[in-house]
């Protein structure tokens, strides 16, 4: 397939996708979050879920944690024109308590009715690497078990790329920062270097 067939493919399954009414979430999303980036990329990006702002924008990681992966992009000398970014799952996963809406962790159900999306969106990109951010991305991605404090930052085999590595969540990452811890952003900053250097060796090794 010749990549305007791989974008003519991926907008149409954007434009089904923003129909989906497979599981609940449907009744109190805004948007559904598809992904955005670079569909032509090597390197996938999948985050859990959208939040609010994703939710109200319909675009991927862009509150406070976005801005975080933003920057430890930019440390890698990288934007979201050189990745693809998306999430395990398309719709904000909520609850209403006291007439607001917080966001919640997807239900397992939840996942199994929306990772069909992203397999089809994986198909379609055919990532190098996939950089899963986050325990829940990691545990379908790479593995159930995924343990993140101990196999960050490590390559594994996965279905659905040549090689996945899993680092900290930017969120994870906003709570625990201080005065004097960095909160992990350096882990995510190496573990986005390590992804984007991968990339490469495994685009020189097919050249050769
Ligand atoms: N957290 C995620 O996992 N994905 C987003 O898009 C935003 C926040």
């Amino acid at each position: 397939m010749d990549d305007n067939e791989t974008l003519r493919q991926l907008e149409d399954l954007k434009s089904e996708c923003a129909e989906c009414t497979k599981c609940g979430l449907a009744n109190t999303r805004n948007s559904v979050v598809f992904g955005e980036g670079n569909p032509l990329s090597p390197l996938m990006i999948v985050g859990e879920g959208p939040g609010q702002t994703e939710d109200l924008t319909g675009r991927p990681f862009v509150g406070r944690a976005g801005a975080l992966l933003d920057e430890c992009l930019a440390e890698c000398k990288m934007s979201r024109k050189h990745v693809f970014i998306c999430n395990v799952v398309k719709c904000r996963a909520c609850i209403q308590e006291n007439g607001r809406f917080r966001n919640r962790p997807p239900a397992p159900e939840e996942i199994a009715t929306c990772t069909p999306w992203l397999m089809r969106q994986i198909e379609l990109i055919k990532p190098l690497v996939i950089l899963s951010v986050g325990a829940p991305s990691a545990k379908f991605i790479i593995k159930k078990d995924f343990a993140m404090t101990k196999e960050r930052g490590i390559f594994f085999d996965t279905p659905y790329a040549q090689t996945a590595i899993a680092a900290l969540h930017p969120a994870y990452i906003l709570r625990q920062q201080s005065t004097s811890y960095d909160g992990g952003k350096s882990l995510l900053v190496a573990d986005i270097e390590a992804a984007r250097k991968k990339v490469v060796e495994l685009r020189k090794a097919t050249e050769e």
